[in-house]
């Protein structure tokens, strides 16, 4: 059943390769994190009157300690983020609900996306929202509500509400990927700050295009300037609403090849981000309303392809998972990257320099050994000299002592022999 197979498909998710790099990388740093609590312990316990460590290495020891610490946090927040640029209308939020198979961004006329959208995992069974520069956890009881909570107020086009939706419920959540949704690039956007706040760390951008009309200078800026901050970022071009082309089948191969030389020549030449091949692999055409609908009935136990579908919908299907596939592929390796080798430098730099110091120390202590030993020696050979002149010393004693006996003896027989 279609159910099944999206259960094999979590085991065998290319997302695993994040998830247990970032397991191994944790398990080094605990290790890491015990030999250096271990060796401070070690620094602080020696007894202050031997002069072998400094207050200054002392300190740098300490150092360590929180550094690592602060790397193991930062760890623990890692995630692999991808973010969703295009017009307003091209099925931006309904492409994020197809791929975490549920209805969880609001979508549809009315419900304009104003700001930035983030939807992450959070242990538990309750959804909320946070908004930027807010502490409180707003509850989400269903998507109406939601899309009020957003609509209600005029949030500024750059910031950020942060939806928190349980794990369990979404595979892809489970395993670290952030989801990001922006206002349309057409509502006059601040470059600068949608940057700098929401796509420097990002790891994959995915343009969602309306495949019935063309790609607009808006769109195409974003990404030009995208790429010009950030080197050969990870861009996916989706031409939604390919379902509205089977109305017209006599057109749709031309437009079809139309669209895919445009968005792969907009990658390889403009961009400069991917070779031909690499970009052939990128660009694909879809029907989110499609996915998520077919996605939300096999939740529920029913087909797939129930009622009217345009015509075509199994390809367009296979096609978004063929996306899907891709776009895990994709993130997983980027998302390794980007976010484990600085941790892993700055490791493999705390381990380095530890172990200089701890030489260092090594060293001097052996040096204070050996003047010891020498001081000791000293002493030795002083003493033995010392026994030698006693010894001397006590021959020559005995020597007179002797004498001076045999003398006294000498004068007390010749005294006697006089008085007799
Ligand atoms: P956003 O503003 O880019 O986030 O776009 P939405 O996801 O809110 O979609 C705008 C409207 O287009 C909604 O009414 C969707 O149901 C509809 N829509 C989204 N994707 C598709 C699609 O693939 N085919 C069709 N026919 N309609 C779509």
């Amino acid at each position: 059943s279609p159910r099944n197979l999206h259960n094999t498909s979590i085991e065998n998710s290319p997302l695993q390769v994040f998830v247990r790099a970032k397991k191994r990388i944790n398990d080094i740093f605990v290790e890491i994190e015990e030999y250096v609590v271990e060796t401070v312990r070690f620094i602080d316990d020696h007894p202050a009157e031997v002069k072998i460590v400094d207050v200054e290495e002392s300190q740098q020891f300490h150092s360590y300690v929180q550094k690592v610490s602060g790397i193991r946090s930062v760890l623990s927040r890692d995630h692999m983020k991808v973010a969703f640029f295009g017009r307003t209308s091209n099925g931006k939020s309904s492409v994020i609900n197809a791929m975490l198979r549920e209805k969880i961004l609001p979508s549809g006329i009315g419900h304009t996306t104003n700001c930035f959208c983030q939807v992450e995992g959070v242990d538990g069974k309750e959804a909320y929202l946070i908004k930027e520069d807010s502490d409180e956890k707003l509850n989400v009881i269903n998507i109406r509500q939601l899309a009020n909570a957003l609509c209600q107020e005029k949030l500024n086009e750059s910031s950020l509400v942060r939806i928190f939706w349980p794990r369990e419920q979404c595979s892809l959540l489970r395993d670290d990927v952030v989801f990001v949704d922006s206002p349309g690039v057409d509502v006059s956007p601040n470059l600068d700050d949608w940057i700098d706040n929401h796509c420097l760390n990002a790891d994959v951008f995915v343009l969602v295009l309306n495949a019935e009309s063309t790609m607009t200078l808006a769109e195409k800026s974003f990404f030009h300037e995208v790429s010009k901050r950030l080197s050969k970022p990870n861009i996916f071009v989706l031409n939604n609403r390919w379902d509205a082309s089977a109305c017209e089948p006599e057109f749709q191969d031309s437009v079809k090849a139309q669209h895919q030389e445009r968005c792969v020549d907009f990658l390889v030449k403009e961009l400069k981000v991917n070779t031909v091949k690499e970009a052939e692999e990128r660009v694909f055409f879809v029907s989110a309303r499609e996915t998520l609908q077919a996605r939300i009935q096999e939740a529920a136990g029913q087909p797939a392809h129930t009622g009217a579908l345009a015509e075509g919908f199994q390809n367009r299907y296979f096609e978004f998972q063929d996306f899907e596939r891709k776009f895990e592929e994709c993130i997983s390796k980027s998302a390794v990257k980007t976010k484990f080798e600085q941790h892993s430098s700055r490791g493999k730099s705390i381990a380095r320099d530890m172990r200089l110091m701890l030489d260092g120390i090594y060293e001097r202590a052996g040096v204070i050994r050996n003047q010891k030993m020498e001081q000791k020696k000293l002493l030795i050979d002083r003493i033995a000299i010392t026994e030698q002149h006693l010894m001397t010393l006590t021959r020559e004693m005995k020597l007179k002592i002797h004498n001076m006996v045999e003398e006294v003896e000498q004068k007390v027989c010749k005294t006697l022999n006089e008085e007799i």
